[in-house]
């Protein structure tokens, strides 16, 4: 199968952790006969450096031509004061919007062999929790202004959902449940906000036609606090713009490491924008030293979700386990007694497994 990639390396970290993810996709082209065509464009603050905007047209048009898009991180200091609608972070909404990709899938598992935060009797049993956030609206979407109000300054920032924005990306998350336990959480603050309340009639609505998914509500601050005293006891969270992005890094730190976590934002087609959860982490960038698990799981989401090759897929997430298994850690989830690596050494390690060459 022939396939193009569009390829954005990003800012800071973003090259580095790339450059093991192609790796990866490397080895398994050629493992499974096929040719991944990458189309390497900017984005972020290096498309500042470059062009003066963080987001050029041509980078724009490539993303909407290519079979799916694959990006590192954007942003850093060097690019703080440029003016709110040329941050590096308005690439990526640019981007999100542009490909309608409403719905952002965000795995966070704890491998039994590394260390959480948390302690050994709540994790017992597990994590493995899946948060559907939804990605294209809400208050990141909605209209920010400044003003001043009787001498005051004054700011607001709009947060607006309709019933279908949160039907389809609803229906994902319905679909993903029946795959797993069944159980669905959606997650909001429905005592306060209108556009919660609005989640809750459309999702209850919606599981009428889903007798076998078992839906419940929580509140977003329960939520925060659930997800470290019974991890173990959520399986699927379903929620907005916001809340997903603040609850994906809580996720992402109680298995473990940032550095883990892959990510997969999908619409209507087959398209789909693959990054790890991360940013640009400008303060390991150019030491060698990220872990790129989460740039190359995200690598292989895109093979399973959006070219269904889900043997080339499968082949990358056992040779991570087996790269887990066998000892080999990066700085960030280092522990006494195991191999430390370099970021530049995660990818041919990874490779080696796929090939079946260790
Ligand atoms: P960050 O995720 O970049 O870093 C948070 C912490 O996690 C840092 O201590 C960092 O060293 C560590 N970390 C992150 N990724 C790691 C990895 N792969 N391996 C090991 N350690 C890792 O978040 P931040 O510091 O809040 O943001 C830095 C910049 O990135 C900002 O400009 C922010 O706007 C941008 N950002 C971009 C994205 C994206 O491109 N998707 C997402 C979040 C933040």
């Amino acid at each position: 199968m022939v396939k193009n990639i569009c390829v954005i390396e990003g800012d800071g970290i973003g090259p580095e952790v790339m450059a093991e993810a192609i790796k990866v996709l490397n080895t398994v082209a050629e493992k499974y006969n096929h040719k991944f065509v990458y189309h390497y464009c900017l984005a972020g603050g290096a498309a500042i450096d470059k062009t003066g905007k963080c987001l050029p047209q041509e980078t724009l048009d490539k993303v909407l031509s290519a079979d799916s898009t694959l990006l590192g991180a954007v942003g850093g200091p060097k690019w703080d004061n440029e003016s709110p609608e040329n941050r590096p972070e308005k690439a990526l909404l640019g981007i999100r919007k542009a490909m309608q990709v409403y719905a952002n899938l965000r795995p966070q598992k704890l491998f039994k062999e590394l260390d959480s935060p948390l302690k050994a009797n709540i994790v017992g049993s597990g994590i493995d929790i899946m948060i559907v956030r939804e990605l294209v609206s809400g208050v990141y979407f909605g209209q920010h202004s400044e003003s001043v109000e009787n001498t005051e300054k004054t700011a607001t920032d709009i947060m607006k959902y309709t019933e279908n924005e949160i039907k389809r990306v609803a229906k994902v998350a319905f679909e993903l449940s029946l795959k797993r336990s069944g159980n669905l959480l959606l997650v909001d603050k429905a005592n306060v906000l209108a556009t919660s309340k609005l989640w809750r009639k459309v999702v209850g609505d919606m599981a009428k036609s889903y007798p076998n998914v078992n839906v419940s509500y929580m509140y977003v601050d329960n939520c925060a606090m659930q997800l470290i005293k019974n991890p173990s006891k959520i399986d699927v969270i379903l929620t907005e713009n916001m809340f997903g992005d603040i609850l994906s890094d809580e996720a992402s730190a109680i298995v473990g490491s940032i550095g883990m976590a892959g990510s997969c934002s999908i619409g209507d087609g087959s398209r789909g924008f693959y990054e790890a959860i991360h940013g640009s982490a400008p303060d390991i960038a150019g030491k060698d030293i990220a872990n790129p698990i989460g740039m190359i799981s995200s690598a292989s989401m895109m093979l399973k979700n959006s070219f269904g090759m889900f043997d080339e897929a499968k082949s990358i997430e056992r040779a991570i386990e087996l790269f887990i298994q066998n000892g080999y850690r990066t700085q960030d989830i280092m522990q006494p007694d195991k191999k430390l690596v370099k970021c530049s050494e995660v990818g041919d390690i990874i490779c080696s497994y796929i090939i079946g060459r260790s």
